[in-house]
């Protein structure tokens, strides 16, 4: 660039006008130079942290591709629905549910055979209906009676 040009431009850094001498000067003076690109390098440190942590709240505990099983809690933010949802329909029998030791597992495929054949709205049974069990019983004999 010529040495001889005089372009008047406006420091990107404190928006004061000044006398430029190359078209590619963005800046009044050196400290506005510098500020700016501490602030640059400040910005792309902050933009690199937001996504790392973006990163880190997408990130599933495993991948869905390679798990076979699942645990209510983990298939409940899975279909983003509560937990208490989860076990409700496990007890009501529409999720199939393998009960071991202290811990309930969720088979993927049988999930996946829910949306193939979906459970009749009926299927769904809120929990306070499980804490009314049956409280009338009958013997064979006034079943009989009751039934002709
Ligand atoms: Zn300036």
């Amino acid at each position: 660039m010529s040495s001889n040009l005089k372009i008047e431009k406006v420091c990107e850094w404190c928006g004061s006008q000044f006398v430029a001498r190359t078209t590619a000067t963005a800046y009044c003076s050196h400290r506005c130079s510098s500020l700016a690109y501490k602030e640059r390098k400040r910005q792309a440190k902050l933009q690199q942290f937001k996504d790392e942590y973006a990163r880190t709240q997408n990130k599933p505990d495993k991948d869905i591709q390679e798990i076979e099983f699942m645990t209510p809690i983990e298939l409940s933010r899975l279909l983003g629905m509560s937990r208490a949802s989860i076990y409700n329909y496990i007890t009501a029998g529409v999720i199939k549910k393998l009960r071991l030791r202290g811990k309930t597992l969720i088979r993927k495929k049988d999930v996946e055979e829910l949306f193939e054949t979906p459970p009749t709205i009926d299927a769904y049974i809120p929990c306070r209906t499980q804490r009314n069990p049956i409280s009338e019983f009958y013997t064979s004999k006034e079943v009989q009676e009751k039934l002709n």
